[in-house]
């Protein structure tokens, strides 16, 4: 039976922590009783930086609750770094850890299912929104196009799924090996390679207080996203430079013609022949330089290289 750990980024929840706190709890006993998961299991809420009563009502459940632990961050860093460092502190004592954010717009039901999945052996269940209903036409469809966009990009996502996922020690453990600054948890889980399955995730709307993720908030997590995996866009520059090139290649031939033709004046020939070809010449450098600079943002990133899943061997000596 697995100790289970639910971290639950918060950010000025105040209105929804008492409601949140009573649902997880009875989720916990119902799971405890049906002998799924350990006793010691509990809720760890990660306050991150609240500016209203947040910490304070953490601080009242842990005294009356004894499944409601807390974490109190010393400024906002952002709900993808106060998950990671929630799943950090859980690590040391769990032996999974399901993420779900504080508002449970996801379905607890799937949290079930969830564990039922990691005793059958996956290290990673994803929960993946069948339905987006509750979620506003504008966002259900940008996000819906970014999702298709990461993966023309070559980004391994699971589609439709968001920060609502179960992890083991060891997968955690793997997680622990990316320091990096950008973290955009949804493109570095599934590169960790382990077991991962899905379930599905029916989202609702929000019971009580509002998103915390405006707009802007989102875009800024969408270019992460992408610029965090993905040095393709590099590459585009030298698809630039190579498409001017070869406009000017073509340029060159009507220039030619005109000029032998009498159909120019004196001077424009030279002039566009140079724009074009200086303007190719331009592009394809950058985007030589820009192959370095890729190369040297992956490689200071200091991602780890693999990550072992088993090793057979005998004793040592
Ligand atoms: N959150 C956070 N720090 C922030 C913004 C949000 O920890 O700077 C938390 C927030 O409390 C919630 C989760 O991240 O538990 C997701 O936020 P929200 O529900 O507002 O986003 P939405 O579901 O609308 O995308
Ligand atoms: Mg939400």
């Amino acid at each position: 039976m697995p100790r289970l750990v639910i971290v639950s980024p918060c950010y000025n929840e105040e209105a929804i922590l008492v409601y949140s706190a009573g649902e997880l709890t009875a989720l916990l006993e119902r799971l405890i009783a049906a002998g799924k998961i350990l006793p010691t299991s509990h809720v760890l809420y990660v306050n991150d930086g609240s500016r209203d009563r947040t910490w304070e009502l953490i601080e009242e459940l842990h005294r009356t609750n004894p499944f409601i632990d807390g974490l109190c961050l010393a400024g906002n860093v952002g709900s993808e770094l106060a998950v990671m460092a929630g799943m950090m502190t859980a690590r040391d004592v769990a032996d999974a850890v399901v993420t779900i954010d504080a508002d449970l717009q996801d379905d607890l039901a799937a949290i079930e299912e969830m564990i039922d999945r990691y005793l059958e052996g996956y290290d990673i269940v994803y929960g993946v929104k069948v339905s987006r209903v509750a979620d506003p036409f504008l966002k259900r469809t940008t996000a819906q196009a970014f999702y298709r966009m990461q993966e023309a990009m070559g980004i391994r996502v699971i589609y439709n799924h968001t920060n609502f996922r179960l992890m083991s020690r060891r997968a955690l453990d793997a997680l622990a090996c990316y320091p990096e600054r950008n973290l955009y948890l949804r493109g570095i889980i599934p590169q960790l390679g382990y077991p991962s399955t899905t379930v599905d995730d029916v989202i609702r709307e929000r019971v009580a207080g509002e998103t915390k993720y405006n707009y802007r908030k989102l875009l800024l997590l969408a270019v992460d996203g992408i610029t965090s995996f993905s040095t393709r866009p590099i590459s585009w520059i030298i698809g630039g430079g190579l498409l001017c090139l070869l406009i000017s290649i073509c340029m060159a031939v009507y220039v030619l013609v005109s000029y032998i033709e009498h159909l120019s004046v004196p001077g424009w020939a030279s002039l566009m022949l140079s724009l074009w070809f200086i303007g190719s010449i331009v592009l394809l450098s950058l985007g030589v330089i820009g192959q370095y600079i890729g190369k040297i943002y992956i490689e200071i990133k200091q991602r780890p290289r693999y990550h072992i899943a088993q090793h057979l061997q005998h004793n040592d000596q």
